[in-house]
């Protein structure tokens, strides 16, 4: 009997044997129910062969082999085996991660559930004679004569034979009587395609960017379109895709972010209204995502549009990948598997010699590096495509001399009060949500702080609320100060709460609208907001980040920046970046159409680097410090890193956990080990937390290390820590 090796979500990285009867090579990548421990547990088979390590005695069986969708392709296991060894992380866990809820359950997906999918007779099915089949099973005979005389049904003729046919279909597909047919319904005419609106005239840069990929439209380069907010880098990827689409083949796009999935989705239905496209973030029902998933299976969905995990949707026509705004953190998945999309990404596309297209404003400094280097080729797109839509002014409030009122300095206030007077629309930026981001005492210093994370409560005034930003932990506002019993205790510091009141009690004529995640938590709150804004209902808005985010607003012509000195001097050395990328984001939202725009930052660090290269709008300025700095200090892109990660109730469980795994490290000289030490976030969710830093000049050396030490770290666990590896880690 056949042995299957079965990929099962448990944190050990080898596969499982079973033996399985009448499996053959053809059901690599189809989802089996095995018995595990006492468990019946679903996994996907990786492999099929004859022999196994496992005497044949204690072989097991398996208990059911699903034959309700087709097997995943070839491809989507290579990129899980990629995962797997890149990301040092067991194959099982990767696998199971990777496909949607549905299809991690040890029952099939209801085949009614897969619209549009067609049904035909395998060979044993044509074989079947009706007189096979008992009398007694009518609803049987008819669908097998259906199937005989069709050549083949979609879901709604198999229901219109009988309420019951579906079930009666199911369990001709496990018979394996019947198969879904793969083949999606040919796409060549180009009238399927069929542009309404044809787009605007390219700009000079578009032309020349749109002219580059076309002229290696079917070969793996990767792209780094770098262009300025507001260059039109969206028609770019429209122009790209209308190639491919022409070419019957599919386009990923990956967004960093759910709120901007509508927004894109609705700008590609407009451009290819024929065209199937479907968008897979987290926001979707179980359902919704696998119907999804398997359009994209089939090869019907030409155009896939999500958020990170959309990274791992089979895609059997793959010829595109676009990762918008690929400087994004959001990106990289913080748990468990902690892959980078972008990355990931890139590795599709290569292993599907398609070009993958990064594009940015504000470029990550990797993406850069590997840019100026010519590993990347740089596409520029330098001015604004909308004629007339100047980058906006930038200035600097120096906060120093002058005084301000409730975080907001004469000038400032006076340029709201010129934007309102002009029926202008204004934005402030200030990237804290919440009222205040600290509750003190005045009298002793004492300040509210998380007891299960090493962070402050972030006073949330009209809920009355202390909440924890880390680990959702709330609590009562206290009446007085616990340490002393003094009752000042007041909020210190601003947040988005605290400026919305602030600029209420102001302005109290103007239309006021926060958004952050606190405002924008009920469905669909966004659309709405963004609804206002175009329609001109909203004065000022005031908001985090998630503002800033690829956001055309029209009517909008000043930016304010509050508050962002902080992470001038963090100890993060990517925070320049971080900030530099946000601000020219935030910046970039002003003066996109007609009407001018101006950016005033409130700073005591007028003259920074930072600030200056924004005034300039020259990020290839600031780009060119920091990675000189990067450099002197032997930081990436001119390392590559990984953090062993540990976690465990006390600190010093952590730390001699990594003090025995740097002490079994046998380290070749260019791979470097530093000191365990506490993390950045020293305490998270009640856990404290340390890890260890391995560096090295040579990805490969890296990666060779890590895989002959990831495999002696299991032998050290104990149950007291938990662990994890991080390679190209963001956070520390
Ligand atoms: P980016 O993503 O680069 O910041 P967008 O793709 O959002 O910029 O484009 C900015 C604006 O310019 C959009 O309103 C878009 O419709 C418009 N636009 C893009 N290309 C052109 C063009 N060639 N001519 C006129 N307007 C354009
Ligand atoms: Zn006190
Ligand atoms: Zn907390």
């Amino acid at each position: 009997m056949p042995i299957i090796r079965v990929a099962l979500d448990v944190p050990v990285n080898t596969l499982f044997d079973y033996l399985a009867q009448d499996v053959t090579a053809q059901d690599i990548g189809v989802r089996v129910c095995v018995p595990f421990g006492k468990k019946q547990v679903i996994g996907v088979i990786m492999e099929v062969t004859t022999h196994s390590l496992i005497s044949p005695s204690r072989l097991r069986q398996a208990t059911h082999v699903f034959q309700d969708i087709p097997p995943l392709p070839a491809s989507l296991l290579d990129l899980f085996r990629f995962c797997s060894t890149y990301y040092h992380h067991p194959l099982g866990e990767v696998v199971m991660n990777g496909l949607p809820g549905r299809l991690r359950r040890t029952k099939p997906v209801a085949v009614a559930s897969v619209a549009a999918s067609r049904y035909c007779l395998t060979p044993a099915g044509h074989a079947i004679n009706l007189s096979a089949i008992s009398a007694r099973s009518i609803i049987k005979r008819r669908l097998l004569a259906g199937l005989q005389e069709s050549g083949g049904m979609n879901i709604e003729e198999v229901k219109r034979l009988s309420r019951r046919a579906p079930a009666a279909l199911q369990e001709f597909i496990t018979l394996r009587w019947v198969e879904e047919t793969l083949i999606a319904p040919p796409l060549t005419a180009d009238s399927l395609i069929e542009i309404t609106s044809p787009g605007p005239v390219l700009t000079a840069d578009q032309e020349s960017a749109v002219n580059d990929v076309a002229a290696k439209i079917n070969d793996f380069n990767t792209w780094l379109l770098h262009g300025i907010t507001g260059s039109g880098k969206t028609e770019v990827y429209l122009r790209l895709i209308s190639l491919l689409l022409r070419q019957g083949r599919q386009t990923l796009v990956l967004v960093p972010e759910i709120n901007l999935t509508p927004q894109l989705e609705a700008i590609f239905r407009t451009r290819f209204p024929a065209i199937q496209l479907v968008s897979l973030h987290s926001g979707l029902t179980p359902g919704e995502r696998v119907n999804a998933w398997l359009q994209a299976q089939r090869g019907e969905a030409r155009i896939i549009l999500g958020t990170r995990l959309a990274v791992f949707t089979p895609l059997p026509k793959l010829g595109l990948v676009i990762v918008d705004e690929e400087q994004d953190t959001s990106f990289k998945q913080q748990e468990g598997l902690r892959y980078s999309a972008r990355d990931v990404a890139i590795f599709r596309a290569k292993h599907a010699n398609a070009p993958v297209i990064l594009g940015s404003a504000t470029p990550s400094l990797e993406s850069y590096y590997n840019a100026i280097n010519g590993r990347y080729l740089r596409l520029r797109l330098q001015s604004r495509a909308v004629k007339n839509a100047a980058l906006p002014v930038v200035r600097c409030l120096d906060t120093r001399s002058a005084r301000t009122k409730e975080g907001f300095s004469v000038p400032l206030i006076a340029a709201l009060e010129k934007c309102l007077a002009l029926h202008q629309q204004s934005l402030v930026f200030i990237n804290r949500r919440g009222y205040a981001p600290v509750l003190l005492c005045k009298s002793c210093a004492w300040t509210a702080t998380c007891h299960r994370c090493a962070s402050r409560l972030v006073v949330h005034l009209r809920e009355k609320q202390l909440r924890c930003h880390h680990c959702g932990h709330q609590e009562r506002f206290p009446s007085a100060c616990p340490k002393c019993g003094d009752q000042d205790i007041a909020p210190f510091g601003h947040g988005t709460q605290r400026v919305e009141a602030a600029l209420a009690e102001r302005f109290p004529k103007a239309r006021i609208v926060r958004i952050d995640r606190d405002s924008m938590r009920r469905k669909n709150a966004w659309q709405k907001i963004l609804k206002d804004i175009q329609e001109r209902r909203v004065d000022i808005l005031v908001g985090t980040q998630i503002l800033a985010k690829g956001h055309d607003f029209p009517n909008l012509s000043l930016v304010s920046i509050l508050n962002s000195d902080a992470s001038l001097f963090s100890t993060d050395f990517r925070a320049p970046e971080r900030l530099f990328a946000q601000l020219m984001q935030v910046a970039g939202r002003a003066g996109r159409a007609t009407i001018s725009g101006e950016v005033l930052i409130q700073t005591e660090f007028p003259d920074h680097p930072l600030y200056q290269a924004l005034r300039r709008h020259d990020y290839d300025a600031l780009a060119q410090t920091l990675l000189a700095e990067r450099k002197t200090a032997g930081f990436p892109p001119y390392v590559y890193q990984a953090l062993l990660r540990a976690e465990a109730l006390q600190i010093a469980a952590a730390l001699a956990f990594l003090a025995r795994a740097a002490a079994i490290a046998k380290a070749p000289e260019q791979v470097e080990i530093f000191d365990p030490v506490p993390a950045q976030m020293s305490r998270l969710k009640g856990m404290e937390r340390a890890h260890l830093l391995i560096q090295s000049g040579s990805r490969k050396q890296l990666q060779e290390f890590l895989s002959g030490w990831r495999s002696k770290l299991d032998a050290l666990s104990t149950h007291k820590v938990r662990w994890t590896l991080d390679v190209d880690p963001l956070e520390f």
